[in-house]
């Protein structure tokens, strides 16, 4: 067995979902697993996201995507907004995804792609509501949603939402963002679009602030378990941290232990005296990152072998840990590298 190794438990996993679920309905919960499902493996994920009903999977790209569908079947829907290119277009046309659409030429593209597979591509308009980050400038809403009207009049789209990415800044600017949001979907309506898929908040909005949930929500991070820094702790989210960074012990010495793990498997450097590490004596801090090994000060009776938690799981989170290294939770997850085993369990 590998001396590093990520565990992913899949009935905490299990439980985020049903927790998120009570939390958002009636609203939906759409599954992002974006970044192979945040570092904790896209297939293991999905396959037990299907069993537990969840129906909408966030897939970021179009190779996620397709990969989604691969394990979910028809399941689910898959949703991707970053498409980018005639093959994009083509293999997501091809893997029945439902496509996010920011730009009016991504909007021309769909519809040729679908029209060349002789099908009708599904889409859901994106509005820039003030992040710019990919959407349809306010200005430039209405000429937009006039043009989809067409192109579902002809039968190679199908306007099946509108939605929007929020800053989760500051509850003024996300109010003002929201204003910007409803308009569009006026707009639309105007248009004589009909979606039926609104979706504007991501994990901390969907928690936090009820009138974001329109009917689906986009989560990723809070299914994991990886709580906002400086926000709410997990027991009070009712969420459970579902991965966690094991190694083993190698050697140990008076003046310290060494441990398997570096940078090389993720542990940021910086990590050295900003971690305690989850012993089977209890916590220890970790007082030095190397490329393939760490060290530990040390416990009694420590021996080698000796399974210890570098974060996540009973140990500090990802989030805590990245608070201390003025970062966020999902940095620390996606750090770790693709060398690292999974293990899952449950
Ligand atoms: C990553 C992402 C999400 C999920 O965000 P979390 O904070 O991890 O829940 C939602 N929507 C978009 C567009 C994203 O890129």
């Amino acid at each position: 067995m590998s001396d590093v190794a990520f565990d992913v438990d899949l009935d905490a996993f299990a439980a985020n979902l049903r927790a998120i679920r009570e939390r958002v309905a009636p609203a939906e919960h759409m599954l992002v697993v974006k970044d192979d499902a945040y570092r904790h493996g896209l297939e293991a994920i999905v396959r037990r996201a299907v069993a537990e009903g969840i129906t909408w999977i966030g897939a970021l790209d179009v190779v996620t995507g397709a990969a989604a569908r691969a394990v979910a079947g028809d399941s689910a829907r898959i949703f991707a907004w970053l498409v980018d290119g005639a093959d994009d277009i083509a293999e997501a046309v091809d893997a029945h995804l439902d496509i996010g659409v920011g730009t009016e030429a991504l909007l021309e593209g769909v519809a040729a792609g679908a029209a060349a597979a002789e099908t009708t591509a599904l889409v859901h308009l994106k509005i820039d509501t003030g992040l710019h980050r990919n959407g349809v400038r306010p200005e430039r809403w209405q000429a937009f949603v006039a043009r989809a009207s067409e192109l579902e009049q002809a039968g190679s789209i199908r306007v099946m939402g509108i939605w929007t990415h929020i800053a989760e800044a500051s509850d003024d600017d996300d109010d003002a963002q929201r204003a910007v949001y409803d308009a569009a979907v006026a707009q639309a309506r105007e248009a004589g679009l009909a979606p039926e898929f609104f979706h504007v908040a991501a994990s901390a909005a969907a928690f936090a602030r009820p009138e974001f949930r329109y009917n689906m929500v986009r989560i990723g991070a809070f299914a994991y378990g990886i709580r906002s820094a400086d926000g709410p702790s997990e027991s009070e989210l009712g969420l459970r941290v579902v991965g966690a960074l094991r190694s083993r012990v190698l050697r140990v010495a008076r003046a310290g232990i060494s441990v398997a793990g570096g940078y090389t498997a993720g542990l940021p450097s910086t990590a050295a005296g900003s971690l305690s590490v989850q012993t089977p004596a209890g916590r220890s801090e970790l007082t030095a990152v190397r490329a393939d090994t760490s060290s530990l000060a040390p416990w009694p009776e420590a021996a080698v072998g000796d399974e210890i938690t570098l974060w996540g799981g009973t140990g500090e989170s990802a989030t805590a840990l990245g608070e201390r290294l003025g970062t966020i939770g999902e940095e620390i997850v996606l750090r770790l590298s693709r060398e690292v085993p999974r293990r899952y369990l449950g």
